[in-house]
């Protein structure tokens, strides 16, 4: 369940300049691929096409086999989990902000997905901005905080498919080592597309395509790809 397929994926912005130019890849359920190139390659429109932000010109998207054209967006909302490079949080506390998009979880519930990313102390706390208003109540968070209250978004929120889109490299070195272990845990079992700058973020994908100028340039495993560096 939560099987993922670009076929053939023609798209640009701006008809005069092709950004997409037929990109396949599947993602079999449960499995990892990651997308890999260099900056302006391609690589973030693959996950906006995927939430259908845009129309593409030509090819597929496919989930479980539907076409994404037949399902709603509030359906694909569902299905996929996403965490992005900067997680941009309400001004409410940080339990809010962990049970968007899941407001039927109880307390218990948000507590522990809280606890498993590892920021348990903090839910009756309030985010960076409003510190002066609500006094102790605020906390300014830090990046690897703020990615942690959206690893526990989505541990609540459980989709099937999962999209980490750059999601630790605004990170420093060890804050990124434990982000990583935390996406490790909830990507076990999920179909999940990662979206990196490099090869040595990604060595667990059981697939990775490299992405050049709109097009895929290489794919393999992680081993594989080494050997022709
Ligand atoms: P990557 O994630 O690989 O860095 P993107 O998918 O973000 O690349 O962008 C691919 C290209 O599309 C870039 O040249 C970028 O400038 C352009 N682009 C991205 N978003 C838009 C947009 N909304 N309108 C026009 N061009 C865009
Ligand atoms: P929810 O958080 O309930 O899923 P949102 O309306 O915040 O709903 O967005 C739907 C999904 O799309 C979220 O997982 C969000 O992270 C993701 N998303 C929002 N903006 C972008 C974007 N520009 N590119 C890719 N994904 C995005």
């Amino acid at each position: 369940h939560g099987a993922v397929e670009f076929r053939d994926v023609h798209f640009s912005y701006d008809p005069a300049r092709p950004i997409l130019k037929g990109v396949s890849f599947e993602v079999p359920a449960g499995k990892t691929i990651a997308i890999v190139g260099p900056s302006g390659a391609g690589k973030s429109t693959i996950s906006r096409l995927l939430f259908r932000f845009y129309d593409i010109q030509s090819g597929s998207v496919l989930i479980d086999g539907q076409d994404i054209r037949d399902v709603t967006q509030e359906s694909l909302r569902a299905a996929i989990g996403m965490v992005p490079q900067d997680t941009v949080l309400f001004n409410d506390t940080i339990a809010y902000n962990i049970r968007y998009g899941r407001t039927d979880a109880s307390d218990e519930e948000v507590k522990k997905a809280a606890e498993l990313a590892q920021i348990g102390a903090f839910i009756d706390r309030l985010p960076d901005g409003y510190k002066a208003m609500v006094g102790e109540r605020g906390l300014k968070l830090s990046g690897g905080e703020k990615q942690r209250v959206a690893i526990a978004r989505t541990i609540l929120k459980a989709p099937p498919i999962l999209m980490l889109d750059e999601a630790t490299s605004a990170l420093d070195t060890h804050t990124e080592q434990e982000i990583q272990a935390a996406l490790d845990l909830v990507s076990r079992g999920r179909t999940t597309i990662v979206i990196a700058h490099r090869l040595s973020t990604v060595i667990g994908a059981d697939e990775i395509i490299v992405l050049k100028d709109g097009r895929i340039a290489e794919r393999g495993t992680h081993l594989a790809l080494l050997r022709k560096e």
